[in-house]
């Protein structure tokens, strides 16, 4: 018995040290310092995609706002740090993500590089279209506190169904008066947006719409599977669902249907979009990046993923275990996946040329979608619908801003969010020249393109450390199975 006792507090004294050193290897690296504070640019073209371009101004920030925009180069700037390193380039408002999924929090602590991946793309604001276990947005707030730079983060916190739930952090509505005290709840945990989910029936849906007018939140979502898009008349569609015919057992989201769409139909959307003001998040780059997953083997390795933790590459996006959605995917998938994909650039255009409101946004920890090099991958995707590069700059910056009620968001001009991104060359000219970004300026805040890169690259570090490599896969298969219902 004694010998049983002391092996007991041996095991236990074991476990405990392990513990202690995963604790250790898990810790990410220190938070990234801003270069200046308080700082003026001079010699600089202000860029208002879509409204203004102004060449050889100065450009003053303090606190987190722009503080002054001047004339030439010899106007004075205070005590204010002078910048000089940036003369003659270009400065643009900072990148909205409208649709993205923080990491769950959990002893990974995968959030604060989230964080800084957004950034370091140019994405200063998010917008988080739930949080999936219920876990990541607490660690967001924490990481704040710890001293981590992150994009500002507007969020609607839980799904909204109706049905079983498919992830742990869904609030399911069984009758109409289930809505008012939901929407209430998201409201009082911070939420702006309302995210409808599967299964929500029309009465369920109108009075959730109802609720989310009445509290001053956004209802965006996906179309319930049960309704269609002109039955659901979502304010804001994500993932352009409810256009293709339900397809009963069908299991691919992004494809099931889409063969039976045609011209015809998407004609039909534009009309109902335009009839009832709705808005559209069509995420593209999803389908683009699932389609990697038809070489997977191949594409887990490639330099254009590397951003992404080994565990992400080779659990949670694994089509043998990781996402159940992707999982056994055909050569027959593929090919209706790469249709669905042509058609939904072409409604993309459609929609934009008829005057409708698009956003871009991403939905980051599907498969090969990356925080922050995502968003820039939807710009392209714009690009190759045919979508004007400057109306895409205005979509992701003034347009989104107005949507999440940011007073002078996405603009530059005085007394605007301090929300900045300095580049060598002319990103409305060229989406080439989002690889000149030279420094964010995040709420007042100047990153140097050098110090966020170095920072990134220390991050690769940590998760290629072996006990962090090691241990993450197993705990990310745990997460994956947490998260979901
Ligand atoms: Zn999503």
């Amino acid at each position: 018995m004694k010998r049983l006792i002391r092996i007991s507090a041996y095991a236990v004294g074991v476990l405990a040290v392990c513990a202690a050193i995963a604790a250790w290897q898990f810790r990410p690296p220190a938070p990234l310092k801003p270069a200046a504070t308080e700082f003026v640019l001079r010699e600089v073209t202000l860029i208002n995609p879509g409204r203004s371009r102004e060449a050889h101004k100065i450009l003053g920030v303090r606190g987190d706002r722009i503080a002054a925009i001047a004339e030439g180069v010899n106007a004075p700037g205070g005590d204010a740090a002078d910048l000089a390193a940036y003369r003659g380039m270009y400065v643009l408002p900072g990148l909205i993500d409208m649709h993205t999924h923080l990491p769950p929090g959990n002893p990974l602590k995968l959030t604060s590089y989230f964080m800084l991946l957004n950034i370091a793309h140019g994405v200063t604001t998010v917008r988080d279209a739930a949080d999936l276990d219920g876990t990541a947005l607490a660690a967001r707030a924490q990481a704040e506190r710890d001293g981590y730079p992150g994009p500002r983060t507007f969020y609607c916190n839980a799904f909204v169904s109706a049905g079983p739930p498919e992830w742990a952090n869904e609030i399911t509505l069984r009758a109409p008066e289930d809505a008012e005290i939901a929407v209430q709840k998201l409201k009082a945990g911070g939420a702006s947006c309302v995210k409808a989910y599967d299964g929500l029936t029309l009465p369920l849906l109108d009075t959730l719409r109802r609720a989310a007018d009445r509290n001053g939140l956004a209802l965006i979502g996906h179309v319930p599977d049960v309704l269609s898009y002109e039955e659901a008349l979502l304010p804001d569609v994500q993932h352009m669902m409810g256009i293709a015919p339900r397809m009963p057992g069908g299991h691919l989201m992004l494809s099931d249907g889409w063969d039976r769409v045609d011209d015809a139909r998407l004609r039909q959307i534009v009309g109902v979009t335009l009839q009832h003001h709705m808005a559209n998040t069509p995420t593209l780059v999803i389908g683009q990046q699932v389609l990697l997953l038809e070489s997977y083997e191949r594409n887990k390795d490639a330099p254009q993923v590397a951003l992404a933790p080994r565990m992400y590459r080779d659990a949670v996006w694994n089509p043998d275990g990781g996402l159940w959605k992707y999982r056994g995917m055909t050569s027959e998938d593929f090919a209706r996946l790469r249709t669905a994909q042509e058609k939904k650039l072409r409604l993309a255009r459609m929609l934009f040329e008829a005057g409708a409101q698009l956003y871009l946004g991403t939905d980051t920890q599907q498969p090969f979608v990356i925080a922050g090099q995502a968003l820039q991958q939807e710009m392209r995707l714009f690009a190759k619908a045919g979508i004007p590069i400057e109306a895409t700059w205005e979509i992701g910056t003034r347009q989104s801003a107005a949507a999440l009620g940011i007073p002078q968001g996405g603009t530059i001009e005085v007394g605007a969010p301090a929300d900045l991104l300095i580049f060598r060359e002319d990103p409305t000219k060229s989406l080439d020249a989002l690889d000149s970004l030279q420094a964010v300026v995040l709420q007042g805040r100047l990153y140097t393109r050098e110090s966020l890169d170095a920072k990134v690259r220390e991050y690769q570090a940590h998760f290629n450390g072996f006990v962090f490599d090691r241990l993450s896969t197993v705990l990310a298969k745990a997460a994956l199975r947490k998260a979901i219902h």
